[in-house]
C-alpha cells in the first residue's frame, strides 16, 4: 500500500478540502509511490483524509484527486470528472466555432489538467506529475466525452520543471492543426494558433471582459496595451470604436491580430498595430500629447507567486500611472492583473497609488474576473488569479 502520513496538526488544510499536501506536512511515506502514482493520505492519528497523486520532486508533494474513500482512481474516474466539467459548459458541443475552457485544473477536480476546446479541437496542458502519469487515460476520456478527433498537447510550460517533468507538445489524436483555428466569440471571428501561440493559443479567461469592452467602446479612441492577438482590439472595433491602437512586444501575435481584423472586415484606418514595449510606448504617447477615451491594460503575470509581489507592484503602478495620464476626462481604464502573487486587494491598492502619483481622481466603476468557464472553488482560493478594475477618470 502506498500512503502519506502527515505530521500532527497538518491535516487541517485537507479537512477544509484544500487539495495540496506540502512537503513540510509529510511525516513519512509508506511504500514507494511512483511519480504521479496514486497514494492515500492519512492524518497522524491514522484517519483517512484523501486519495492523491504523489509528486516526489515538488514542494507540492501530493494533489488530491478525491475526498471519498470508495472512489478508485481509474479510467472511469477521469471520464466522470470530464463529463461533470462538460455539464457546466454544454455549449462546447452545440455551438458553431465555440471556444471554452473545458477543464480548469483543481476547480474541476483535476489538479494539473487544463483542457481548452477551440471549435472542436481540444488542447491539453498537463502540469503535474499526477496528470502526466494518467496522460493516455485523460486523452482517451477527453476524446470520448466531447467526441473530438483532434487533441493537441501544449505542456510546454515552465512550471512542469517544478514537478521534474520536461516540456512536451504535439498531436495526441489526429493531425497537427495546419493553420490557426477559427473561433467565434460573441459574433467576432478570432484566429487561434494552438501550436505556437501563448498558453493554449488564446486567453479564454478574458472572454466576458472582452464582451464588456465591446459595450463600452462606441465612438472612443482606444488603446489596447499588451494586446496579444487583438482580443480586446477586435471587441472594441466590433463595438464601434473610433480608433484602436494595439501594442504588444510579440510580432507573431500582432500579425494574427491584423489577420483577424481583416477577417472581420474592419476598416484598416481604424486599427493601428505597434510592436513595442508598453512601458516605453505609454511614455512616448504622453510626449506626443495623445489622449484616449478607453485604455485596456492586460499585462503578463508580473508576479507568479507572492515572492515577486514587490517588484510586480512597481511594474503595475508604472503602467497604470502612465495610462491614467493618457485618459481624457471621463475616460475609462480597464486594468487587469493575472498574477497569482497579487491579490485583488493589493491590486486595488497599487492602482490607487498610481492615481495619486498621476495626480488624477478616478472611480471604480466595475470589477472584472475570469470568465465562468474558469471557475473558482472556495476551498482553493489560489485558483482566483485574474482580477481587474474598470476605472473612470473624473
Ligand atoms: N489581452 C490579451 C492577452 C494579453 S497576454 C487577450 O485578450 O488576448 C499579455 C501580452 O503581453 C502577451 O501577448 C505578451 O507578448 C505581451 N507582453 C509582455 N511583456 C510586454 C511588454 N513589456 N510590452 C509589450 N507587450 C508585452
Amino acid at each position: 500500500m502506498q500512503a502519506i502520513h502527515l505530521k500532527p496538526g497538518r491535516e487541517k488544510s485537507l479537512l477544509r478540502r484544500h487539495p495540496w499536501v506540502f512537503s513540510g506536512a509529510v511525516d513519512r511515506v509508506q511504500g514507494e509511490p511512483a511519480s504521479g502514482g496514486t497514494t492515500d493520505v492519512f492524518s497522524s492519528d491514522g484517519r483517512w483524509l484523501a486519495r492523491a497523486a504523489y509528486s516526489p520532486r515538488s514542494q507540492i508533494r501530493a494533489r488530491v484527486w478525491t475526498w471519498t474513500r470508495e472512489t478508485a482512481i481509474d479510467a472511469g474516474f477521469f471520464r466522470r470528472r470530464i463529463r461533470d466539467a462538460l455539464a457546466t459548459r454544454p455549449e462546447i458541443l452545440t455551438g458553431e466555432g465555440v471556444a471554452r475552457r473545458l477543464v480548469h485544473g483543481e476547480a474541476d477536480g483535476l489538479p494539473g489538467v487544463v483542457a481548452d476546446c477551440y471549435a472542436g479541437i481540444a488542447v491539453l496542458q498537463l502540469t503535474s506529475a499526477g496528470a502526466e502519469h494518467w496522460r493516455d487515460t485523460i486523452v482517451d476520456a477527453l476524446a470520448s466525452v466531447i467526441g473530438c478527433t483532434q487533441v493537441y498537447e501544449r505542456s510546454d510550460v515552465e512550471i512542469r520543471t517544478l514537478e521534474g517533468l520536461a516540456a512536451r507538445s504535439g498531436a495526441l489524436r489526429g493531425d497537427v492543426p495546419a493553420a490557426p483555428v477559427e473561433i467565434n466569440e460573441n459574433g467576432v471571428r478570432y484566429l487561434v494558433d494552438v501550436v505556437s501561440g501563448q498558453k493554449t493559443g488564446f486567453y479564454l479567461d478574458q472572454r466576458e471582459n472582452r464582451a464588456r469592452i465591446r459595450g463600452l467602446a462606441q465612438d472612443r479612441d482606444v488603446m489596447n496595451g499588451f494586446c496579444y492577438t487583438g482580443g480586446f482590439t477586435l471587441a472594441a472595433l466590433a463595438g464601434g470604436a473610433r480608433s484602436v491602437l494595439s501594442v504588444d512586444s510579440s510580432g507573431p501575435a500582432l500579425s494574427i491580430g491584423r489577420q483577424c481584423a481583416a477577417l472581420n472586415g474592419f476598416e484598416d484606418d481604424r486599427a493601428a498595430w505597434l510592436e513595442s514595449d508598453v512601458f516605453q510606448t505609454l511614455r512616448t504617447l504622453r510626449d506626443q500629447g495623445r489622449r484616449f477615451g478607453l485604455i485596456v491594460l492586460d499585462p503578463p503575470k508580473f508576479a507568479p507567486t507572492a515572492a515577486h509581489a514587490e517588484k510586480a507592484s512597481r511594474a503595475y503602478k508604472d503602467i497604470n500611472l502612465w495610462a491614467l495620464r493618457l485618459l481624457e476626462p471621463n475616460g475609462l481604464l480597464a486594468t487587469f492583473s493575472c498574477s497569482g502573487g497579487v491579490g485583488a486587494d493589493l491590486f486595488q491598492k497599487i492602482v490607487a497609488g498610481a492615481t495619486q502619483d498621476a495626480g488624477v481622481d478616478a472611480q471604480v466603476v466595475e470589477r472584472f474576473h475570469a470568465a465562468a468557464d474558469h471557475p473558482v472553488v472556495l476551498s482553493f482560493p489560489e485558483g482566483e488569479y485574474l482580477k481587474g478594475l474598470l476605472l473612470r477618470r473624473i
